[in-house]
């Protein structure tokens, strides 16, 4: 069936647009998806599926699709997952179908994963006859934060589930293409809150104060070395001071100062290795200046990690509808996280890149940009190969 899905796919390129713009028309925030989530459930019910909704106290949607009774259909599914929310961000890119919802915007192209996954519905319910095995469709909330991966597992969305594919649309490669790479592939995130308590007091009179400005500021030199003095070179990690707060006058010695940041790795070890070493550092520095930091460095998301066995299998699906081997890129790693991880923590999994970048039609802006737009060519192709990751 592979080849004909891409064939299939673009018979329904009309209605693959007609879904993403009505979300793109419609965008909605993590964990606000009602209507998004409400319109994806109508959709699938008119395709044959039953689907459940307020999957797991979330907003999520998930659909099953089960080989005819003749077949081995009892065995473990497939899952094919789509994220649809959208991102507080002003629209300016002026298509008539922009968003009507100031403030609010899909500018991260999950009305098209939204789409792309409605039309492998419709491509494999038309062909339910060829399914080897089980598939389960999962519309999650809240990529963008503050993370819907993680309380569909625990409803339960993974049980069953032998293997799961994502597919991001990507402005960032041009139409046609597929990315990806085995192993690590998407970055881990930590929010780093630092705060130096001293002995506030006049500036004049130092030797009677803690100064935490100074400790701060050796802090932040400190943690300089976390990743060129702590990491191998064949490993990689960031650790990024953005934020530095202290004080309110030119004679005074603040009671604290503040840091803020974000640290990036591409495993759970390297992730422990820099947080225990960046703790360390900072407490180490502040006490040998008689002063006290509090260490908060809150989890986002874990790196994700691409199965390569599940990659050759994504890759082999691209092939059978007709990418061509340059058409397939392998990518470097990426310093951005997507609660993707979650599943791939879970079972093997395989994320890729959809390219969907088109100068000449103006869909040529970084993911989260207001003029962020996709070309709509990349639907057709995306529902197909979704629709082929199920066979794979
Ligand atoms: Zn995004
Ligand atoms: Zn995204």
């Amino acid at each position: 069936m592979p080849k004909q899905l891409l064939t299939a796919a673009q018979g329904i390129h009309d209605r693959l647009i007609a879904w993403r713009r009505h979300f793109h028309a419609h965008p909605e925030l993590g964990e606000h998806e009602e209507q998004t989530a409400r319109y994806v459930a109508d959709e699938l019910r008119s395709l044959g599926y039953e689907p459940r909704e307020r999957f797991g106290d979330t907003f999520g949607v998930v659909a099953d699709l089960r080989p005819p009774a003749a077949s081995s259909g009892a065995g473990p599914a497939i899952a094919l997952r789509a994220d649809m929310d959208a991102l507080p961000i002003q629209e300016e890119t002026g298509v008539d179908y922009a968003s009507q919802k100031p403030g609010l915007m899909h500018a991260c192209g999950h009305d098209a994963h939204v789409a792309m996954l409605l039309g492998a519905a419709q491509l494999l319910g038309q062909r339910r006859g060829d399914l080897r095995r089980g598939v389960r469709l999962i519309f999650q909330p809240a990529e963008e934060g503050p993370g819907g991966a993680a309380p569909m597992i625990a409803g339960g969305v993974l049980d069953g589930v032998e293997a799961v594919f994502g597919l991001h649309i990507w402005s960032e490669m041009p139409l046609g293409t597929l990315g990806t790479r085995p192993g690590a592939f998407m970055s881990s995130t930590n929010r780093l809150h630092v705060v130096v308590h001293g002995k506030g007091g006049h500036a004049a009179m130092p030797h009677q104060c803690v100064d935490p400005v100074v400790a701060a500021a050796q802090i932040i030199m400190a943690l300089q070395t976390v990743v060129s003095r702590g990491i191998a070179m064949t490993d990689s990690a960031v650790v990024s001071v953005t934020c530095l707060q202290a004080g309110s006058a030119s004679n005074i010695v603040p009671e604290f100062a503040e840091l803020r940041g974000t640290v990036r790795t591409l495993s759970q070890a390297t992730r422990a290795t820099v947080l225990a070493r960046i703790r360390q550092l900072a407490a180490g520095v502040a006490a040998a200046h008689g002063a006290t930091a509090d260490i908060t460095l809150e989890d986002g998301y874990p790196a994700l990690v691409n199965d390569p066995g599940i990659v050759d299998r994504a890759l082999h699906a691209a092939r059978q509808i007709g990418f061509t081997p340059d058409q397939l890129l392998t990518l470097p790693a990426q310093a951005g996280a997507e609660d993707f991880a979650y599943y791939a923590q879970k079972v093997p999994a395989a994320f890729l890149f959809l390219g969907a970048r088109n100068e000449a039609k103006g869909c040529a802006y970084p993911h989260h940009h207001p003029r962020f737009n996709i070309d709509e060519d990349a639907l057709p192709l995306g529902a197909a190969l979704l629709a082929a990751f199920a066979n794979a």
